[in-house]
């Protein structure tokens, strides 16, 4: 019987009915928080009420949350707010070579405009070393980028280690944990950070909508401009039912972490079984130890990645090949090709990422089509090099 597997929650997470719940109570509330009349009042209640919800989700204080249009805003204010607050002090900054596109095009713009910035590279497994950080910072450097978990392999980097190091040498340090969010507990003072991004549609919550966490203190210049919302560091009027969606998201996320959690292990360890049961050639890119536990980047080699995805589609299975922002073109995955993956070998990897609502079910739907594929695309290739 055919289905339709989602496994694409690193791309998007459907929303909770809680979510939505949420959000249709205060859908007629259409008041502008910033209004001093009882329309406005009423919403910049209920607002201010969602951010002290997200600023506990972080371990942080409310005052120090800056809601955005998602995770690529927060990434980009981080390093453009920061980057300009700071430029007279040094025009150096440091991030890794896995990181979302929304930090890599941040600092490439950075560049442009005169900044100088290092890459940092990973191991094989995926992680950026301490004493690498340590090696490349300098006099002038400003800020360190460096995700919390990566979204194609789903490796979790040793941010509180990283950033006690930046941290000793007075240099701010800015963390995209829009993936582990929700996956994992955070909390901001742990983790020894300045800065930390997250993005609602990211765990269940609505699309358009995340915020960056700024550390009190911490000078930041604003990218948007205009009125004097989010204390003057992000102006225009808050997306103000989404930001209700959002912070219900953040609430449901801590009280099912655990029992999601036990569901990814359970689930992903039955995945991988199949897989070495029914297809034995095929790899685990990332550490396995270090890994968010909803996420598997498969590695067939000689095949291709994207003729495997079309295949498991046609079958109504979802899965994502690198990171959705990249796919359409056939470029080999910047983080595959960074842990030492050949071009080929990363063409050759789909991502697999779990969620809350999937089951057993799926995955035995996932292993009963996704064998047949490999075969077929296999002959395909043997066919072709032997007409070579
Ligand atoms: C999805 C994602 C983003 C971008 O978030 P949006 O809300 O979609 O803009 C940034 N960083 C990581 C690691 C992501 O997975």
């Amino acid at each position: 019987m055919k289905r339709r597997v989602y496994f694409d929650h690193n791309a998007t997470t459907p929303l909770a009915p809680e979510v939505w719940q949420a959000m249709g109570e205060v859908v007629s509330n259409f008041g502008n928080p910033s209004s001093i009349h009882a329309f406005g009042r009423e919403v910049k209640v209920a607002l201010e009420s969602a951010r002290e919800k997200v600023a506990h989700f972080i371990g942080a204080r409310p005052s120090e949350i800056i809601f955005t249009s998602g995770g690529t805003e927060a990434d980009n204010l981080a390093l453009f707010g920061v980057a300009h607050a700071f430029a007279h002090r040094g025009r150096h900054i440091i991030i890794s070579q896995i990181e979302h596109h929304a930090v890599l095009e941040s600092a490439h713009q950075l560049e442009k405009q005169g900044f100088e910035v290092t890459r940092l590279a990973s191991t094989r497994e995926g992680i950026v070393l301490p004493e690498e950080l340590m090696k490349a910072l300098r006099p002038d450097t400003i800020l360190v980028s460096i995700m919390a978990a990566n979204n194609e392999t789903g490796t979790i980097q040793p941010i509180a280690e990283l950033a006690k190091i930046a941290r000793e040498r007075g240099v701010l340090f800015h963390t995209d944990a829009v993936q582990i969010a929700g996956k994992r507990p955070i909390n901001v003072a742990e983790l020894g950070v300045d800065l930390l991004s997250i993005s609602a549609h990211k765990l269940y919550g609505p699309k358009g909508v995340g915020a960056l966490w700024v550390r009190r203190g911490v000078k930041l210049n604003p990218i948007l401009v205009g009125g004097g919302h989010e204390q003057n560091r992000r102006a225009g009027t808050e997306n103000f039912i989404s930001i209700i969606g959002f912070a219900r998201a953040c609430e449901l996320a801590v009280a099912r972490m655990e029992t999601d959690e036990k569901k990814f292990l359970a689930l992903s360890e039955k995945l991988q079984a199949g897989l070495k049961e029914k297809v034995e050639d095929f790899r685990i890119n990332g550490s396995l130890e270090r890994r968010l536990p909803n996420t598997l980047n498969i590695s067939f080699p000689g095949l291709d990645g994207e003729a495997i995805i079309v295949g498991l589609d046609m079958e109504g299975v979802a899965v994502a090949s690198g990171s959705a922002c990249t796919s359409g073109a056939t470029e080999p995955s910047h983080v595959l090709v960074a842990l030492g993956l050949s071009e080929r070998e990363a063409l050759g990897s789909i991502r697999v990422s779990l969620g809350r609502d999937n089951t057993e079910e799926d995955v035995d739907y996932f292993l009963a089509v996704l064998p047949p594929i490999v075969e077929r695309l296999k002959a395909l290739s043997k066919e072709v090099v032997e007409a070579k």
